[in-house]
């Protein structure tokens, strides 16, 4: 029998350097594939369309929702992100593991569906940690930045229900206890 991919998620508060980690795993780590979002909110610089996220008009956002065609979904800072259904399946299917970097909404979401997942949460080192990052970002207004600290302190509130934590406080360090994370998935016995 063909064994199927895993499915990890990787949720994290805004801020604490998670897609940097998610970046440096999979490049450092053969047969696991990023998952590619769509979203509504605007490219920021540097980001690229098909690559960071695809990014949609809402309208046709909502459109693909009705389909049913996100395995799962969440507004988050009033702008829709959603991960497509059929790409998702088609990796796992293939063998290759894939990799959700997606809030806790969309986390739980998975969760309730009662798909098998591996499920990561990232931390920052401290909230004034966070928060030296968020301003140190510059892309974010005062309002903002307390918005997102407010939110960062209740997605923490959903901490247990992760099964793995990595504190990001050293790049490398945290990468390659994520590294480890994936490895120590594949080697499980029992996995279907
Ligand atoms: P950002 O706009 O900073 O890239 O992302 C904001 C939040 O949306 C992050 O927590 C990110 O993980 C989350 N996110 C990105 N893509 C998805 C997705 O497809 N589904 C869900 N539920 N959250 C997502």
């Amino acid at each position: 029998m063909k064994k199927k991919g895993i499915l990890f998620i990787i949720s994290a508060p805004s801020g604490s350097g998670k897609t940097t980690l998610c970046s440096g795993l999979v490049d450092s780590m053969g047969g696991l594939s990023r998952s590619i979002s769509m979203t509504t909110r605007s490219p920021r610089v540097g980001e690229r369309d098909g690559m960071d996220y695809i990014f949609i008009e809402k309208e046709e956002f909502l459109k693909r929702k009705k389909k049913n065609e996100f395995l799962e979904w969440a507004k988050v800072f009033n702008e829709y992100y959603g991960t497509p259904k059929r790409y998702v399946k088609h990796l796992v299917a293939k063998g290759q593991d894939v990799l959700l970097s997606i809030d806790v909404q969309g986390a739980m979401k998975i969760k309730r569906l009662g798909i098998k997942t591996v499920y990561i949460f990232i931390l920052p080192p401290s909230m004034a940690k966070l928060r030296e990052r968020l301003v140190g970002r510059s892309t974010d207004s005062k309002k903002a930045i307390a918005k997102r600290l407010k939110v960062a302190k209740k997605e923490l509130s959903y901490l247990p229900r992760y099964d793995y934590v990595v504190v990001n406080k050293v790049l490398e360090s945290a990468i390659e206890n994520l590294r480890s994370i994936v490895i120590a998935e594949r080697c499980r016995i029992g996995r279907k």
